[in-house]
Order: structure tokens, then C-alpha cells, then sequence
């Protein structure tokens, strides 16, 4: 899978939500669709920034955040 962790931003998760996609839309992380109806993460930068991302996507970016020293703030 394509994962280029330079298009995300890097910074501290301010919130995240699981849910199922309910919309077209395509995954911040491998550029992917998310199906409606597939379940989808959507994780919240700086306050107002949503990344949405397949949930193994995310469990890879956050996996990354981690490894650059990012604080959990979950
Ligand atoms: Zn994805």
C-alpha cells in the first residue's frame, strides 16, 4: 500500500472518530476509496484539520507519528 506519511500532517491527535464511510471518499493515507459503508477513522489535527483514513491506515500513521516522537493525546 502507498503510505506517504510527508502528505499528512505531523502533530498531535486532538480527536478521533470511528465510524463507516458515508460518503465517496478517498482515504488521506494509501488514496484508496473508502467505500460507503467500510469503516473509516477519522483523526483531528490542530482542532479543525480531518484526516480520514482506512482504520489500517491509520493504525500505520499513527504507528509513524509514534516513531517520530508525537504524543498520544488520546
Ligand atoms: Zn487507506
Amino acid at each position: 500500500m502507498l503510505m506517504d506519511v510527508g502528505l499528512l500532517p505531523i502533530g498531535e491527535i486532538s480527536g478521533r472518530q470511528v465510524g463507516v464511510g458515508s460518503k465517496r471518499q478517498r482515504c488521506d493515507g494509501c488514496d484508496e476509496e473508502i467505500a460507503i459503508g467500510e469503516p473509516e477513522v477519522e483523526l483531528t489535527f490542530f482542532g479543525t484539520l480531518v484526516v480520514h483514513l482506512h482504520p489500517h491506515c491509520a493504525e500505520l500513521y499513527e504507528a509513524e507519528l509514534r516513531r517520530r516522537g508525537v504524543p498520544r493525546s488520546d
